[in-house]
């Protein structure tokens, strides 16, 4: 692997899709400037360890569980909003772990995950068009012409933002919150009285059963005190992924430091294009989304580029297939790059293959098909006898209704009641502990 980075400029030669457009460029040298002198998010030995930790998840050693927002928004940064995102991701990693007996590596959708690709430039209302929104990275969600802006300014807040989150997280990682003794206090309001909520509060008591008997015969109780987080988002806007990609002290190597693991998404693996050229040279633990277009040679091309050396826990594939495609079209990809040799871990995102529109124009994913996805997907490398890795999800932590279906059988008619996310759909804080039980179920029998 290199140890150069590509200038920015070459970046843009390549044509790479998905970019903002920008009118003024003295306001992005502006931007770019101030993000290349401000200090990284992540230290580069902790992209290390996530690596070593995604290393056990391709040997079968591991579960990965990686989730939160389709996109996180400025206004969302508040200690609620984190918390809750950060409690739900506990408790499924809990069920998890102890439902299964697998370590499971915590990785956050969350403090950068705010630029998004569109299928469309453009969006219409009535008789108005406007560009499309792009996250808060881009351009504001309000439908005006003035939001709709691409303004260089907001890649500095989302560092800004990211830096807020990810301070949140740390403290609550490292200083109480997550300890494991607090099983049950993650536990509380609304969720609590459901189905998936009451099986919860079951397993918890197992466990502060299981953790008095290891107290009792001597273990030292700080090693509940702090759990593992990464943090992740799509490496999708060049400038700032590029402004925050810096040579590590350590050891003289190129590392995007605004997150722990970035991803690739489905609309820019271009093999020849900016985002595979950039995220190449950089040596974070990375994953690129493979959607049901991907033949087993896409796959094989984009693991020769991404990780030449072969190196265990630098490459995930996140596939994206859909419910109705994963039992036919994964197969083939899995076979021929584990023919190949090739070092990957296999996530499943069951959510991005199966959007729809509901009839009150609600974008919106049926919980029925998200689980019959990651079902697929088990079944898939159950057969193949390689190892169904993980799980990629949006979620948050509050009770919205964005998913039809799960145990409180959420109805299409119920979607208004409360649809916060400004982009995808995400599973509430019910349907991510159901899911998490039922994973667990697949994983138990894997
Ligand atoms: C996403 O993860 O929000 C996303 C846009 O995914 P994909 O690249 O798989 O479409
Ligand atoms: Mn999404």
């Amino acid at each position: 692997m290199s140890t150069t980075i590509p200038d920015l400029a070459a970046l843009h030669a390549l044509g790479p899709a998905q970019q903002p457009t920008y009118g003024d460029r003295a306001a992005v040298d502006a931007a770019v400037q101030r993000l290349r002198s401000v200090p990284p998010l992540v230290f580069a030995g902790e992209c290390d360890d996530l690596k070593a930790k995604i290393a056990a998840v391709s040997r079968g050693e591991a579960f990965l569980l990686q989730g939160g927002d389709c996109a996180e928004t400025f206004s969302g940064v508040t200690a609620d909003n984190v918390r809750n995102k950060l409690r739900v991701l506990l408790q499924m990693a809990v069920v998890l772990t102890y439902a299964a007996s697998v370590p499971v590596v915590k990785l956050g959708r969350i403090a950068g995950q705010y630029a998004k690709p569109r299928s469309s430039d453009l969006e219409t209302r009535g008789d108005l068009t406007l560009p499309a929104y792009r996250g808060d990275a881009v351009n504001g969600y309000d439908f005006t012409a003035e939001s709709r802006v691409h303004d260089p300014q907001r890649l500095v807040d989302v560092y800004n933002s990211s830096a807020a989150t990810l301070n949140l997280v740390r403290a609550f990682v490292t200083g109480g919150y997550a300890d494991l003794r607090q099983v049950h206090t993650w536990n509380t309001d609304f969720v609590r009285d459901s189905v998936a909520g009451q099986q919860y509060e079951k397993l918890a008591h197992e466990i502060d059963r299981a953790m008095a008997f290891m107290e009792a015969i001597g273990a030292d109780p700080d090693e509940f005190h702090r759990v593992d987080f990464h943090s992740s988002h799509e490496a999708l806007v060049l400038e700032y992924e590029h402004a925050l990609t810096r040579i590590d002290s350590r050891t003289q190597q190129p590392y995007d430091v605004s997150a722990h693991f970035v991803w690739i998404g489905e609309r820019t693996r271009q093999l020849d294009n900016a985002h595979v050229e950039l995220l190449r040279h950089i040596k974070n633990p990375i994953g690129v989304k493979l959607g049901p277009t991907t033949t087993p040679d896409d796959a094989l091309a984009l693991a020769s580029r991404l990780n030449p050396d072969n190196e265990a826990g630098r490459l995930t594939f996140i596939t994206r297939f859909g419910a109705g495609k994963i039992r036919d079209g994964l197969p083939q990809l899995v076979e021929k790059v584990t023919a190949e040799g090739v070092n990957v871990a296999w996530v499943c995102d069951p959510m991005h293959g199966n959007t729809f529109e509901a009839s009150s124009g609600y974008k919106t994913r049926a919980f029925g098909d998200v689980i019959e996805e990651v079902q697929g997907f088990f079944d898939v490398h159950h057969a193949l006898g390689t190892w169904p890795g993980g799980v990629h999800v949006e979620l948050t932590g509050d009770d919205v209704t964005e998913c039809v279906g799960g145990g409180e059988d959420l109805l299409e008619a119920d979607l208004g009641g409360r649809y916060e996310s400004v982009c995808d759909p995400r599973l509430n804080r019910v349907q991510s502990l159901e899911l998490a039980f039922l994973v667990a179920e697949m994983l138990r029998r894997a």
